[in-house]
């Protein structure tokens, strides 16, 4: 099935990649719980879903285009039986949005068989590609890449044979030192479910523990929606076996590789507020990145018209928690100046309306009782591309705002990501190209101001702990000399420190 929908480009936020869901658990219903799982991790991506499920015998692997709701239904659950299984959605980083790239992707090898899940980015998938020997065009993404190499793996180890239950972690053992990138993974054969984080841990991955059971999870929202108690973080590193037997934990990688760098966005946007990372909850987070927000750029003095009336209002539903610390810091009241339509995701179709005001419209409406005459502190989390906050802010003109001040809870995002957000390229970032004043000037805002690192880092609650700050800093942490196509600048600029 082909998704036949305008893409939403009025979305300037980044796009997730993918989330992962994984469970191990006799006697409970594995596949509506991978369903539930799923549809907690939904935000992660809306391209394609899919699961696959084992009996101990059979793997079956259902998958398609879309939402996880539109994907399943009883029908397509009621066959999926078994008592482990792995799940995934996909928003498209590399790799086309088409059904072949939709996963969990599956592979056989000899008579066991795996499937696997990816959220993150590959930087070194051209190299891997190459060395392997595989051809042009027979793989279509950097996670069928690692697929390809399990297989190449599994099968020069023990061709022919019948599986003896460990040869997907002795090729994981194998594979694995080789990738560079971003790559939280969910695999599974006929009678395990694995998880898999990088050495740096750039992409979330949790255990959880169910009666008689386990579940993997990108978030803890997954397993807070099958009833499933959080025992840990992945390390980052780290592979984790789930079978009869229980949890294994093995270690691939050499020491030196392990450098936890969770990505700092996963705090600032793409992570559920009602997620924990590091230990921190998402939601709480952020209303501290509010509460600095107010401390480093308060509002200035009414001097225009003294008296006049100020308001803290959102760009919902991502700049909520951020307004609400604002609010409660500066002693500003807090509002609702945009009322945002639920049922509009990223491949909404505009039909018969090109201009960008027009599809905004379709995604906010005003509250012009709220907004008209007073001065508005608006917070929102990023600037990406800035053509949709640009239509914000003449919107909130329109509906009447006497004084827009644009507060974004993160710093200007200038660089691309590489480990799994899509963001475009440095061409299309607003903050590559133009300075503060002049992205306020494009956005037609009175003032605007961007939350400091530091202070960004400090709102998280976890300083101390290891951050990716790529796309603020442009220090990467580890090379990305990949040199994507779509990008316009020369690869050796984004070399990081390691580099
Ligand atoms: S570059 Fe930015 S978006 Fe990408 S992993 Fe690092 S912090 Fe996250």
């Amino acid at each position: 099935m082909e998704v036949d929908a305008a893409i939403d480009d009025t979305d300037d936020s980044p796009k997730e990649a993918c989330g992962v869901f994984g469970v191990y658990a006799p006697g409970h219903q594995v596949a509506q719980l991978t369903y539930l799982g799923l549809y907690a991790l939904q935000h992660r991506g809306q391209e394609s879903a899919g699961m696959a499920v084992s009996d101990g015998d059979t793997i079956t692997v259902v998958k398609d285009m879309g939402l996880v709701s539109h994907v399943f239904d009883n029908r397509t659950l009621a066959p999926l039986q078994g008592h482990l299984a792995v799940g995934h959605v996909r928003y498209s980083t590399t790799g086309a949005s088409t059904w072949g790239n939709a996963q969990p992707i599956y592979r056989e090898a000899g008579d066991a068989g795996f499937v696997l899940g990816h959220n993150g980015n590959l930087t070194n998938t051209v190299a891997l590609t190459a060395d392997a020997g595989i051809l042009p065009g027979t793989v279509t993404s950097d996670s069928d890449v690692v697929a390809e190499l399990i297989q190449q793996a599994m099968v020069a180890a023990d061709p022919g044979l019948r599986s003896d239950g460990r040869d997907l972690e002795r090729a994981l053992i194998e594979v694995l030192p080789r990738l560079e990138g971003a790559f939280s993974l969910v695999l599974m054969d006929d009678s395990h479910v694995v998880g898999v984080r990088d050495p740096n841990g750039f992409r979330p991955l949790c255990l959880g523990r169910l009666d008689n059971g386990w579940v993997l999870s990108s978030e803890t929202t997954g397993l807070d929606i099958v009833g499933a108690h959080f025992v840990r973080e992945l390390d980052p590193g780290e592979i984790v076996v789930i079978d009869a037997t229980g949890t294994r934990s093995l270690r691939p990688f050499d020491a030196e590789r392990i450098d936890p760098k969770l990505c700092l966005f996963e705090f600032v946007y793409f992570a559920r507020p009602d997620s924990r990372l590091y230990g921190q909850t998402v939601h709480t987070a952020r209303q501290r990145m509010g509460e600095e927000l107010a401390e480093q750029a308060p509002l200035p003095p009414d001097t225009v018209v003294p008296g006049r009336e100020a308001m803290v209002m959102p760009v919902p539903e991502s700049g909520i928690p951020a307004a609400e610390g604002y609010a409660r810091r500066s002693g500003i009241a807090f509002g609702q100046g945009l009322v945002r339509n639920r049922y509009i995701n990223r491949t909404f179709i505009a039909p018969g309306q090109d201009q960008r005001s027009q599809k905004v419209r379709m995604k906010f409406n005003p509250i012009r009782e709220n907004i008209a005459g007073k001065r508005l502190v608006v917070i929102d989390d990023s600037i990406v591309r800035g053509t949709s906050t640009r239509a914000v802010v003449a919107m909130l003109r329109q509906a009447g705002a006497a004084e827009i001040h644009l507060r974004i809870s993160s710093p200007p995002y200038r660089w691309p990501c590489y480990f799994g957000m899509d963001t475009g390229t440095r061409g299309e970032l607003i903050a590559a190209n133009l300075t503060v004043s002049e992205i306020r000037d494009y956005l037609g805002c009175d003032t605007l101001a961007y939350l400091e690192l530091d202070r960004l880092v400090t709102a998280t609650g976890v300083a101390s702990r290891g951050f990716c700050t790529a796309c603020l800093t442009g220090s990467y942490p580890v090379p990305v000399s990949l040199g994507r196509v779509d990008d316009d600048l020369p690869t050796v600029d984004l070399v990081g420190p390691n580099g």
